[in-house]
């Protein structure tokens, strides 16, 4: 990979027409390459398709035709969802081609520092958090990547005063060269994407290489508290500076005193009484004193998982250079993004919340762990082939009542047996997914008791019932609306 600018009359082939394709096509036609956009769905499916063709850029639509690549491709760039096993993906590794995703072209571009954001959850929290923070600290973020505008949107915009911070998938990076942020933050990796991945030995390397291309002059934020992070400490070329909620650490951010696990079988802790007690503090390098930040009971985000993408988060800004003393009150103020743990409201003094973005097991536990109320879980979607025993013991431990709908329903069923719960309902699939969902909704209420919580946390992609998460959040909103 070289510099954009250096394309000029050289062959780019752009692999998928949404959002981030056509930014890219647009950008190396400026600069004088000769591109061809390629899409597998039918131009009907791709109203953009009109408007490339408009600027003289050649568009084929509904198939990958042979030798779209070949060895007189410069550069190959595709949509991060497009499966490594896309023929013109072959026929450019059978080149040696270089493929890439957006996010390379725009290291290129970008004047400004970037920070990068990944993990398997937590990814949108922590990246709009960032950017909140390092507004109160007059910073100059822009927020992009995986959620907002295309990094090369933005990267062509930025000047040297501003940060880049950029939420970055799996998929994204493993579409990068020689990316290397001035400060990386890796939050958690837990067993998801296989399907796209193949295993989760490509799932963490393509993680990692959010660390790869650091140099010392860079930062490296980890989690302390994950296994599979930690296991990546010695291969950081950047400047480590963790962040724990369960340790005290030489340098980071971390809670003092930490929390103490929870292991299966332990009692519910009271989340305002763990917190009432703890602060966030964070110690700049191994020869500083600790320093008190905030008490962690004026976190406005609930949960111990949002604890730590919330330290993580301040991690990334103190050493952007923002003063400690700016972050407190955007801290005291963010209530997270809709969608994630997200309060609905109370009927009947029953709580009602929408996590429909826990589109994984982890996920879900995490936030059922940070709620201490009796609950009713409604859950399942997708099937993508896990068995989802993972959930059992969060399931015997904390689950009042257990609602399932979508492909996953019998899987749920069965590990909710497993858990003993003497409350399991399941709903099948009905004419709309609006009515099963509503279903779902009155079958909860009617479990849950005042005091109680209903919980929409699926554990599930959306896909087998509504077009996206958002889709399946907001009318599971609107139902409890109409309770
Ligand atoms: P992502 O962008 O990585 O999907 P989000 O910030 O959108 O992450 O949060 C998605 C869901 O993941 C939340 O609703 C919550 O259930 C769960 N979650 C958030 N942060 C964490 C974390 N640090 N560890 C585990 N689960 C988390």
């Amino acid at each position: 990979m070289k510099h954009p600018s250096q394309y000029k009359n050289e062959k780019v082939v752009v692999l998928g027409l949404a959002r981030s394709g056509v930014s890219v096509a647009k950008l190396f036609h400026k600069l004088g390459a000769k591109v061809t956009v390629n899409d597998r769905k039918p131009r009907e499916q791709s109203p953009e398709a009109a408007q490339l063709e408009q600027l003289g850029i050649e568009v084929i639509c509904g198939y990958h035709p042979e030798r779209l690549v070949d060895n007189t491709t410069a550069l190959l760039i595709k949509n991060p969802g497009i499966p490594y096993n896309a023929p013109p993906i072959i026929e450019a590794q059978a080149a040696s081609v270089d493929v890439v995703t957006e996010v390379e072209i725009a290291y290129w571009l970008s004047k400004a520092p970037i920070i990068g954001i990944t993990g398997s959850n937590g990814k949108t929290t922590t990246t709009t958090l960032i950017g909140e923070l390092l507004t109160a600290a007059n910073l100059q973020p822009v927020v992009g990547g995986n959620i907002g505008l295309p990094l090369c949107e933005i990267a062509e915009d930025v000047s040297s005063e501003n940060w880049i911070i950029a939420e970055l998938s799996s998929f994204q990076l493993k579409g990068t060269i020689t990316f290397a942020p001035k400060i990386a933050l890796l939050l958690n990796l837990a067993e998801t994407h296989l399907d796209y991945h193949g295993d989760m030995q490509d799932y963490v390397a393509s993680k990692a290489k959010i660390l790869s291309n650091q140099s010392d002059e860079d930062i490296a934020i980890l989690n302390w508290d994950d296994e599979i992070t930690r296991q990546l400490i010695p291969s950081c070329k950047g400047q480590l500076f963790p962040f724990s909620i369960y340790e005290k650490l030489e340098q980071g951010v971390y809670i003092d005193p930490p929390f103490s696990p929870i292991n299966a079988g332990d009692p519910l802790p009271n989340a305002a009484e763990e917190a009432s007690i703890r602060s966030i503090v964070y110690r700049m390098d191994n020869h500083s004193e600790q320093q008190v930040l905030m008490p962690l009971h004026s976190l406005a985000l609930p949960g111990r998982h949002n604890a730590a993408n919330a330290i993580a988060a301040i991690a990334a800004c103190l050493k952007a250079g923002a003063k400690p003393a700016e972050l407190i009150e955007p801290l005291t103020s963010f209530r997270g993004v809709e969608h994630r743990l997200e309060f609905v409201r109370t009927s009947n003094g029953v709580s009602y919340y929408n996590d429909s973005k826990a589109t994984n097991a982890t996920a879900t536990t995490m936030t059922i762990r940070s709620l201490s109320a009796p609950l009713v879980l409604i859950a399942g979607g997708l099937d993508r082939g896990s068995d989802y025993m993972e959930l059992l013991p969060i399931f015997t431990d904390r689950l009042k009542g257990i609602v399932v709908v979508g492909e996953t329903r019998h899987k749920l069923e069965h590990i909710a047996k497993l858990a003993g719960l003497d409350h399991i309902k399941i709903v099948e699939p009905k004419a709309s997914a609006e009515e099963t969902l509503d279903e779902a909704v009155k079958l909860a209420s009617e479990l849950a008791e005042s005091g109680d919580i209903v919980l929409l946390s699926p554990a599930c992609a959306s896909w087998d019932m509504f077009s996206s998460y958002e889709e399946r959040g907001s009318m599971f909103k609107k139902s409890v609306h109409t309770l």
